[in-house]
């Protein structure tokens, strides 16, 4: 909050609004609101208020005292003899107090109310963008089905041969936009589940063996070997970790058939768990395509794939690796990768082991 007088010089200033408008040693009082703002858009908007007599209200970026950009909302009240304050609880009473201008042009003293929009901006573009990729990600298989079923219509249901082809296509693609809704109403759901899940001691071998049995006929029909060393070593006979259930098993199963699509025929997937101080650390290891490094730090990101053409094709949809960041956050984990293209990609989930529970 931030208050002038008629002459448009500072009555008060709180400390969040020095803050959020950066007046650090600039202020004192009776400082002239031209000394004291810099930002033309509020100088602009107390002239307009003092002229017009009508409160009225602006948005603007800035820079606050820490340096982060900030969206603000600057509502301006316009408090003048003859104009009731609009919101007259907030008025400081040193305020109230101040009408001695002449009755015929009384100059109106001038109350901004300065909130920080900055999260509801940015909540507010997150949605959009997603808005827009799902509607991205929607089009394109329902623009096939669209132009499957047309070209049946136009004839094709005719030829035997013609007309199975398309069937069996609109049906894949039917399957990639069933998959697609899926992962958006997994994210939706995550979205409005707690920060931080509560959290039980778990054995590893459990976890890794429901999601090997869900994988298994994808791993075989690719052909590739599933190493399970999970368990093997004298020195960790039967590790145990700290975890929910459900979203251990979300995260290992998106990163075992990561590996599993991203790999060679022929080639091996290898689970291994290392002990590290009071955590342990769960390596899904793959001798497949592996990643670029430029494309490295974005493959967490919603919708992020590093070929389109190739995790459409495996019936990607970017998604998979977001759902396991978001549940590794809830669990109290960590998750790094490292990748070597064409040689193989290291996925390193890192949990906390029960004996030490944060
Ligand atoms: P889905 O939503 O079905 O999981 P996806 O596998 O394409 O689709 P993510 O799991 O989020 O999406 O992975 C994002 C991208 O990261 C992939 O498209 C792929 O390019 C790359 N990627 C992930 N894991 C691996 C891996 N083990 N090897 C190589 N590339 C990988
Ligand atoms: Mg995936």
């Amino acid at each position: 909050i931030l208050a002038f007088s008629s002459d448009l010089r500072l009555l008060f200033a709180n400390r969040a609004a020095v803050k959020l408008l950066n007046l650090g040693t600039r202020i004192h009082d009776s400082i002239p609101l031209i000394e004291l703002i810099r930002q033309p858009k509020i100088l602009q908007l107390v002239q307009d208020v003092q002229s017009r007599r009508q409160s009225l209200d602006c948005e603007f970026d800035s820079t606050d005292a820490s340096e982060q950009n900030v969206t603000l909302r600057i509502r301006a009240y316009c408090i003048s003899p003859e104009n009731k304050p609009v919101a007259k609880r907030s008025v400081p009473s040193r305020l109230k107090n101040h009408s001695a201008e002449p009755k015929d042009a009384p100059a109106a003293a001038v109350l901004l109310v300065i909130s920080d929009e900055t999260r509801v901006k940015q909540l507010e573009n997150y949605r959009k963008d997603f808005t827009a990729n799902v509607s991205h990600e929607l089009k394109t298989p329902l623009s096939a089905i669209k132009a499957y079923s047309e070209t049946l219509l136009m004839g094709a249901l005719d030829d035997p041969d013609a007309r199975y082809r398309f069937v069996t296509s609109i049906g894949e693609q039917a399957n990639k936009l069933e998959q697609l809704i899926r992962g958006v109403m997994q994210l939706s759901r995550l979205q409005s589940m707690p920060d931080k899940l509560p959290l039980s001691p778990l054995r590893l071998a459990d976890l890794i063996s429901s999601v090997i049995k869900e994988l298994r006929t994808v791993a075989d029909a690719n052909q590739i070997t599933i190493d399970d060393q999970i368990g093997s070593s004298s020195q960790l006979p039967d590790p145990m970790v700290l975890g929910d259930f459900d979203s251990l098993r979300t995260i290992l199963g998106n990163l075992l058939s990561n590996a599993i699509r991203y790999s060679k025929p022929g080639g091996t997937v290898i689970l291994r768990a290392i002990p590290n101080g009071n955590r342990l650390e769960i390596l899904v290891i793959d001798q497949g395509i592996g990643i670029p490094a430029s494309d490295i730090d974005r493959i967490f990101e919603r919708f992020y794939t590093v070929d389109k053409a190739r995790s459409r094709e495996a019936g990607g949809t970017g998604l998979g690796l977001a759902i396991v960041k978001h549940l590794t956050n809830a669990i109290g984990g960590t998750i790094g990768v490292e990748s070597q293209l064409g040689v193989g990609t290291t996925f390193r989930l890192s949990l906390w082991c029960p004996s030490t529970q944060p």
